[in-house]
């Protein structure tokens, strides 16, 4: 038997009750916040032009030399409580080289550890590609935030500067589900993010429906923030918001985990509605509330430069570079900075760590998190 294989069957399965990419669970298992997630961003290559795109600005068409694979391996193998990976881009699989150069060698690092692993990718090219990767992989995440092709078209080409034809957007977007039926049928769990945004809101419904047709296993929302990329995007209330998420409850294919992150609603809020929602996701079967990783159990590393950065809130640049630090130090420096201390709060009985902290930043500017409780 194939030993990657025999591995990923030994582990747990992903789940409901087991989403290691959590902090809250290294967070009640050490007391304190632990590094046990490493994010790698491997290009910024791309071949579409998301509207939303977080990285759109870095976007580019041609890049230089990574960092060696050897001292991503070593940096890796130093953290100590390393649970999971997670590779993304721009479109990761964009190069064929890259692929068989890094991501592959990197997935079989996680296997042969134990450690599990997502790709970030749009899996709208050629499944060769997905094929070399699928073996080694435990998630499959991609984007997907459409009713149809010409959605497809109008959201995923936004900022290409020049007209795509229609006809290339169609095979892409009818290879894109194919794909992910693929990758399902190979026992990857493929998990498809929908944001919540203006063009989305009232149509969570029927993407999650064609999310259902795909045969993803997780469909994962996030409200959208107004990164640098999207800033001039139209933002919609946090009424809005929580009318959204309501509607996804209650039309919701049942069998398929719904995973929720970056919310803006906590059960410390004087306003009942926003506890109520967060009450009711959390006695929904299926259904998991999943505390932000960005700088509380997790570090990114730019593979170009070897920079570290602890989350993708503008105010925190570069934070180490694994040229000279370890992960874990990197990690450690960041756990006494003012700004992780200003969304260090944890209530157990609401297994909530505190805000994300572009969230912090859009609707609690003048609010203590640490003076707060949760309201049960
Ligand atoms: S952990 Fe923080 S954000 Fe969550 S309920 Fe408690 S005080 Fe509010």
């Amino acid at each position: 038997m194939n030993t990657d294989l025999s591995m990923a069957a030994s582990l747990d399965a992903l789940s409901p009750q087991y989403d290691p990419w959590d902090p809250i669970r290294s967070l009640s298992a050490y007391g304190r916040h632990k590094l046990t997630s490493v994010e790698m961003s491997v290009t910024n290559l791309c071949n579409m032009r998301c509207e939303h795109c977080a990285v759109g600005d870095s976007l580019v068409f041609r890049e230089p030399a990574k960092i060696p694979l050897e001292l991503m391996l070593r940096r890796l193998d130093e953290v100590e409580h390393l649970e999971t990976i997670s590779i993304t881009g721009g479109e990761p699989s964009y190069s064929e080289q890259t692929v068989r150069e890094y991501i592959v060698p990197i997935l079989q690092y996680a296997r042969s550890r134990g450690i599990r692993s997502q790709l970030n990718s749009n899996v709208t090219l050629d499944y060769g590609r997905y094929a070399l990767i699928a073996p080694y992989l435990d998630v499959m995440h991609i984007s997907f935030n459409y009713t149809s092709a010409d959605d497809f078209h109008q959201v995923g080409f936004a900022k290409s500067g020049h007209d795509i034809p229609r006809a290339a957007a169609v095979r892409m977007y009818e290879r894109m589900m194919e794909n992910a039926r693929r990758l399902s049928e190979e026992g990857v769990l493929v998990s498809a993010e929908s944001m919540i945004n203006f063009r989305t809101h009232r149509k969570m419904k029927e993407i999650h429906r064609l999310i259902a047709e795909m045969g993803c296993v997780r469909h994962e929302v996030h409200p959208m923030y107004p990164s640098a990329f999207a800033r001039d995007l139209p933002v919609i209330s946090k009424a809005e918001m929580m009318a959204a998420v309501h509607d996804l409850l209650d039309a919701r294919e049942n069998s398929i985990w719904m995973l929720f992150g970056t919310l803006p609603f906590f059960r410390c809020s004087e306003d009942e509605t926003e506890r109520a929602l967060i009450a009711r996701l959390a006695a929904e079967p299926n259904v998991t509330v999943r505390n932000d990783p960005d700088g509380r159990n997790r570090l990114n590393v730019n593979m170009f430069t070897g920079e570290v950065f602890v989350t993708d809130f503008s105010e925190v640049p570069a934070f180490g570079n694994i040229h000279s630090e370890r992960l874990d130090d990197v990690f450690g420096r960041w756990l006494s900075h003012p700004l992780f201390r200003s969304v260090d709060c944890h209530c157990a009985a609401a297994a909530c760590c505190g805000p994300n902290l572009l969230v912090k930043d859009m609707y609690y500017r003048d609010v203590d998190f640490n003076s707060r409780q949760a309201i049960l």
